[in-house]
């Protein structure tokens, strides 16, 4: 609980999540929390959040919260510190560490969870004034392959459309995107331009999301084939002579290498669709559609970018585009989605390490430029290191001294076993975070750093629509965090800059941030928002959304669009955009008779990135409340896996066990598992370890929907659960995965340990204080704990085979509560208390899978309205739509009238 919290005003803010952006009314409350609404006069969401936008006011509570510096002791214990001591400890040990081994020694690694105002003092200090270019940030595991595909397109990293575009589009193609679960918002505004307006969608997707359910065509490409099919594209429509002519001669360079160079993957449709693992004529579906629309959006995500030819992949649909002239007008044009809330801001600065700042890179003029605006004594003259290679650096012990702000490498990162084992070398690891506990900090770091938490920052982020956004406080700063930009100037003060960071508020950070975008800019860079560059305090507080270039004359930008590039004015020398001739598709890492199998990643609906916020939300935990691999039926029939058992996913890298989800949905080959589980959250399902390290060679972004992997069956004797409020420690060999509830926390658990084993667990972990009693029934063991008359904890555990038992504790309770003198029976759930719930589909109102079942098996709910009616699920939030279609159409099929 936000024990600081007062009800206080509703303010308009934004969500901390996706790149949708949404707008957010917040108010909190007087338990610690905040009411949480969509702000109706956002555009990104006129007021629509989905599901882990809507329970943000579950999340905002001090447990676990990091609320003052800590500094490790000698004997490896963390203790707390005051921050002139932790400050004075982080610049003077980077400053032992430049003077001995030179700026390149040491590095920041940012996140898409910055606000803009905190990535732009930190990338200024590092290169300007340490000298290092070793700046990155968890954005280049998410979009850096679109960043450098639009470099080399348009000479500039210019998102060039609009949401509006998908409103307008006859066609809207999505590629390598989930938009369903990771796009929720935005998904449903495509939803109703197909609903209203009749418009196409087209999803290509090596496995059958729920976003491709509700295609009109899916193409469950094979991984890696991407850019074989936009060839073939490109090959079709130059044969159909769809191409822009006028477009391609006034516009564009390279055209003809280009489709010589498609015409050598792809051909003809028939080449193609065999490359892609695809009917031919879903393919020429494909090329038709995209032919006979004029209006066409592709959209793009991490299926796209997180790929050793991510690039290559981002202008091959960018080819097509412009090959057409399907560019920068109304609905049409390639559409990056953005994974993270503010890599869009992260961009803008410069936050990669292949950037300088204000979309300006490492050439000499700009460099010259960026060292003039911010009088830097040692501007860097050169790339950092990308993200993998910034931590292969600290395996090698070239670099010497890390500041993370605001991210999980040390569960996010390829091969993450290997990067924590690294960050243990560091002489000097600095975390700025938000909790205590978290698996990079537990990597050794020996200064921690309370940042302030969303909710309690000011400053701006931008979607990814380039539509930049004020995130305002309205929480309290607890105990002695601080925002990011103040933590950062404070450093570089201690390191002797204090003139140039001087900065007294996030206005400040900003106007000169704007400034800088507008500085000798005739034009010649995208990213323009020098109208902003004199906003007083008071107008920055006010700041409505404002979608850049914030500033008339831009080239390419008639007065008053926002829109790029319908009329060319790209940002190369000659303002021409380049055709970027791709590279045969293919996989870095083969397959073999010991890793058979192609392991994706990726997201599910209701968590985000590694859980440490939604994972406090115990309704977004019952929608997928476990780690899972998702396997195809007949791959899981071959390795004698079975649904809702357990299976060891490993690689060469690393190793996790899973649950086990069979399922069509996944290609025969492919493996499927989600990203958000830690150390914190489960036993053994950090799912980095797994990933492979190889990089797409132009953004630097790991292959992480591709690796080579093996999957076996792991055995458990029993499973079922534990509740306490108290910190656990279970039995050695012990599967578990923590989920959120009410009060204190759940462990799913399975094992192979004796029922005496979990005897000696239940009197250790739940007894001291309470009166225990517990049943041993066969195989089946419980236990309950009852202290002061209340059910305070339990554990139940029954044969792993089978289904779970409805585990009615009440006879229990009345033993132990017997015990302690009499008192009333507690009632800890209606009709009993069952620890392995059904799924929940609906997060707004905990609607569970069965339920919802139940009402279309009875034939009284027939659509996702009827179910609306009677159940309220799907009313709200609409996340959870695309589920209950699919499980109208499982249950017709399963269940025929
Ligand atoms: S779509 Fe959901 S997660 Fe994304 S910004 Fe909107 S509310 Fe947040």
């Amino acid at each position: 609980m936000n024990a600081l919290a007062q009800p206080g005003p509703t303010v308009r803010t934004t969500c901390p999540y996706c790149g949708v952006g949404c707008g957010v009314l917040a108010q909190a409350d007087d338990r610690g929390g905040a009411a949480i609404a969509g702000d109706p006069t956002h555009p990104a969401n006129l007021g629509r959040l989905c599901s882990k936008g809507s329970a943000l006011g579950e999340t905002v509570g001090l447990e676990g919260r990091l609320l003052h510096p800590m500094l490790r002791r000698r004997d490896g214990v963390l203790a707390r510190a005051g921050w002139n001591e932790a400050l004075d400890r982080v610049a003077g040990g980077f400053r032992a560490i430049i003077a001995r081994d030179g700026p390149d020694a040491v590095a920041f690694y940012l996140s898409g969870q910055l606000l803009t105002e905190d990535y732009y003092v930190a990338n200024k200090l590092m290169k300007g004034f340490i000298g290092s270019a070793n700046v990155d940030t968890n954005s280049r595991l998410c979009m850096a392959s679109s960043v450098a595909g639009q470099r080399r397109a348009f000479g500039s990293d210019t998102v060039p459309g609009t949401y509006a575009d998908l409103d307008l589009a006859d066609l809207i193609v999505l590629v390598g995107s989930n938009a369903a679960w990771c796009h929720p918002v935005l998904y449903q505004r495509i939803m109703r331009s197909k609903t209203d307006r009749g418009a196409r969608i087209v999803v290509i997707d090596p496995r059958r999301t729920v976003t491709a359910q509700e295609a009109d065509l899916f193409l469950p490409i094979a991984p890696g084939t991407d850019t074989a099919l936009f060839c073939g594209l490109l090959v079709h429509l130059a044969e159909r002579g769809a191409l822009n002519a006028g477009y391609i001669a006034a516009h564009t360079i390279g055209f003809a290498e280009t489709l010589a160079r498609a015409r050598a993957i792809a051909p003809d449709i028939g080449t193609t669709a065999r490359r892609c693992g695809v009917p031919e004529g879903d393919v020429s579906q494909f090329f038709n559609l995209f032919y006979a629309s004029a209006r066409a959006v592709t959209g793009f995500s991490q299926g796209v970018n997180q790929s050793a030819q991510g690039t290559d992949k981002v202008n091959a649909i960018i080819n097509c585009h412009l090959a057409t002239g399907r560019i920068g007008r109304p609905g049409m044009g390639p559409f990056s989605l953005t994974g993270q809330p503010n890599a869009m801001g992260g961009r803008e600065v410069g936050g990669l390490a292949n950037q300088l700042a204000a979309h300006m890179g490492f050439v000499p003029d700009e460099i010259d430029r960026v060292r003039r605006f911010w009088m830097a004594p040692r501007i860097a003259t050169r790339e950092g290191h990308k993200a993998v290679a910034m931590f292969e650096a600290i395996e090698r012990g070239e670099i010497k001294a890390l500041w993370v702000m605001a991210t999980n490498p040390a569960v996010s990162l390829p091969r993450a076993g290997a990067m924590r084992a690294a960050l243990e070398r560091l002489e000097l690891f600095v975390v700025s975070e938000n909790v205590q506990s978290n698996d990079t900090v537990n990597a050794g770091a020996h200064v921690l750093l309370p940042a302030a938490a969303w909710g309690e920052k000011h400053g701006t982020v931008t979607n990814s629509e380039r539509c930049i956004s004020r995130q305002r406080a309205f929480l309290p700063l607890p105990g002695e965090a601080k925002p990011d930009w103040w933590i950062a100037s404070a450093v570089a003060q201690r390191l002797g800059f204090a003139q140039a960071f001087s900065f007294r508020s996030e206005a400040d950070v900003f106007r000169e941030h704007a400034a800088l975008s507008e500085f000798e800019n005739a034009g010649t860079r995208d990213f323009d928002i020098g109208g902003l560059a004199a906003i007083s305090d008071h107008a920055y507080d006010a700041l409505e959304p404002v979608q850049w270039p914030v500033r008339a004359g831009v080239p390419g930008v008639p007065p008053g669009e926002k829109r790029f590039f319908a009329a060319g004015g790209f940002f190369t020398p000659d303002r021409k955009a380049r055709f970027v001739p791709s590279e045969p598709p293919c996989l870095q890492e083969a397959t073999s008779a010991a890793f058979p199998f192609r392991l994706n990643t990726g997201r599910v609906r209701d968590q985000w990135h590694t859980m440490t916020r939604t994972g406090q939300s115990p309704r977004l935990a019952a929608h997928l409340a476990e780690p899972f691999v998702e396997v195809h039926p007949q791959d899981a029939g071959r390795m004698g896996l079975t649904d809702g058992g357990f299976a060891e996913v490993s690689t060469l890298h690393g190793a996790c066990i899973l649950r086990v989800m069979v399922t069509d949905n996944q290609r025969p080959g492919s493996l499927f598992v989600p990203i958000h589980w830690s150390a914190e959250t489960a036993s053994c399902a950090r799912v980095g370890d797994l990933v492979s390290a190889r990089t797409d060679p132009y953004s630097g972004q790991p292959e992480a929907k591709a690796t080579p992997a093996a999957i076996a069956p792991v055995e458990f004797a029993l499973r079922g659960f534990t509740r306490t409020r108290a910190a656990l420690t279970l039995p050695a060999g012990t599967w578990w995965a923590k989920v959120a509830v009410a009060e204190g926390a759940e462990y799913r658990l399975a094992t192979n340990q004796s029922a005496l084993v979990w005897h000696d667990f239940a009197y250790r972990s739940l007894g001291p204080d309470a009166r225990l009693a517990e049943q041993l029934d066969g195989p089946v063991y419980r236990a309950v704990a009852v202290l002061d008359g209340h059910l305070d904890g339990c554990v139940c555990l029954a044969p792993a085979h089978g289904s779970a038992p409805q585990w009615d504790l009440i006879g229990l309770v009345a033993a132990a509560t017997a015990e302690d003198g009499g008192r009333p029976i507690p009632k800890p759930a209606a009709g009993g208390y069952i620890g392995e719930s059904e799924p929940v589909v609906c997060a707004c109102f905990q609607v569970g899978l069965d339920a919802v079942r139940k009402a279309v098996a009875s034939g009284g709910a027939t659509s996702v309205a009827d179910i609306g009616r009677t159940l309220r699920a799907g009313t709200n939030c609409g996340s959870c739509l695309p589920e209950l279609k699919r499980i109208i159409v499982d249950e017709r099929i399963a269940h025929p009238l």
